[in-house]
């Protein structure tokens, strides 16, 4: 597991052109060493460097040799990258293009401490001595360490823009004594904590759906290379927001799991939106943009959360989780697009009326190969609690949320 933080520092003109040197040798380096893969088709580390060091180390007399390494490293990286978005049919290019360059370092040609970083160069080493930022301190004391490697990049204005690596070994995982099956929706999650079904408002539909209103509100009749219309579109914030929500509801349900040390059980689904995911939005662009939000993006959030925590994650097959009846295994039907009640159907075979998300809870139980007892008779199963966005965004445990839910359920 490893986070970056990065540090701004502002240096001295006499430091900033030694460390500009650096970046430019490096940057001719890294040129060559990914020219030298695409050649002799090769993404290795060590065949690029063995190919390229002796003449780049002819031609860069005075740079530290292990810049050449971390060059060749920086270039198998993106080799190997560029590779995987060809296999996806993403790569926009036929050869990788260097766009941005920030210099990779390895423990060779900087040190780290707190006091002073300091960076090797071709006349000697330069040290830098960054104001540290309350996230670095945050990793820095709980048991991060301050990883071998580093980059920079060179900012205007003499400032240096540091990215420090913490580390941090993965916890093993625990035996389970429970599952939490999650179900991710387009304006909503619901999960079952302590057998319990609950909705978990998160209304990124609507709020994606609202952001797209206002950005076209902004756009219309101007260029999106304006500089106003630009200040305006930032001041959005769309994707800040979102990504806030995504890591708070990740962490209460994986805090959930955790201390009732269960397995999280989640819906396998694919990157790109499947046809009959948020069919109703006719836009493609919106409906990927909102698919990603609320499935893909939120998915990968809990994962990873999951395993900063030890908590073990089952991916099933989410094949009409929301369509088959748990208890009967037929169809559930549901009332045809435009009705009121739209995530509420109705068994073929049993009769019983079931929410569209609470079916697929039972669902995603049964393909972790695990048989709970549906609360057949009472009304969670069609009318599960909802906690709305606002309540479960205080980052409160989720099952103190949940019982404050019975308080208030039972005063009324
Ligand atoms: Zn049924």
């Amino acid at each position: 597991m490893q986070r970056t933080v990065k540090l701004r520092v502002k240096v001295s003109y006499e430091t900033y052109k030694k460390l500009k040197e650096v970046e430019e040798e490096y940057t001719e380096i890294l040129g060559d060493a990914i020219e030298y893969g695409l050649w002799n088709n090769t993404t290795s580390f060590t065949k690029i460097k063995a190919g390229i060091y002796k003449a780049e180390r002819e031609r860069h007399k005075g740079l530290p040799s292990h810049y050449i390494y971390t060059a060749c490293e920086d270039a198998s990286e993106r080799l190997d990258s560029f590779e995987k978005m060809k296999k996806r049919g993403r790569a926009y290019t036929d050869k990788p293009t260097i766009r941005r360059v920030t210099v990779h370092l390895d423990d060779h040609v900087w040190k780290f401490s707190l006091d002073k970083i300091t960076i090797v160069t071709k006349h000697g080493r330069v040290s830098l001595s960054p104001l540290f930022p309350k996230i670095f301190w945050r990793y820095y004391n709980s048991g991060w360490s301050v990883a071998s490697e580093a980059r920079f990049k060179l900012l205007k204005g003499n400032v240096i823009e540091l990215y420090i690596v913490f580390k941090k070994d993965e916890p093993k995982p625990y035996t389970p004594q429970g599952y939490i099956p999650v179900d991710l929706n387009e304006n909503a999650i619901s999960l079952l904590v302590h057998g319990k079904p609950v909705l978990l408002e998160t209304m990124t539909k609507k709020t994606t759906l609202g952001y797209e209103y206002r950005r076209r509100k902004i756009t219309t009749g101007k260029s999106t290379k304006d500089r106003e219309t630009r200040r305006k579109l930032r001041k959005l914030r769309e994707r800040d927001k979102k990504v806030d929500v995504r890591r708070k509801l990740a962490r209460l349900v994986v805090m959930e799991a955790f201390e009732s040390r269960s397995v999280i059980i989640l819906e396998d689904l694919p990157k790109r939106a499947p046809e009959h995911m948020v069919k109703d939005v006719r836009d493609s662009q919106l409906r990927l943009r909102i698919y990603r939000s609320a499935f893909s993006s939120m998915k990968n959030a809990i994962i990873e959360k999951a395993r900063e925590f030890g908590v073990p994650v089952i991916l099933v097959n989410p094949a009409y989780t929301s369509s088959t009846c748990p208890v009967h295994g037929c169809n559930v039907l549901y009332p045809p697009n435009g009705s009121t009640a739209l995530r509420v159907g109705r068994c073929e075979k049993g009769g019983e009326l079931w929410h569209r998300d609470v079916v697929a809870l039972y669902n995603l139980l049964k393909r972790a190969g695990h048989v709970s007892p549906v609360p057949l008779g009472s009304k969670e199963p069609h009318d599960p609690p909802t906690v709305k966005l606002g309540r479960w965004l205080r980052a409160k445990p989720l099952h103190s949320i949940m019982n404050e839910d019975k308080m208030i359920e039972m005063r009324v």
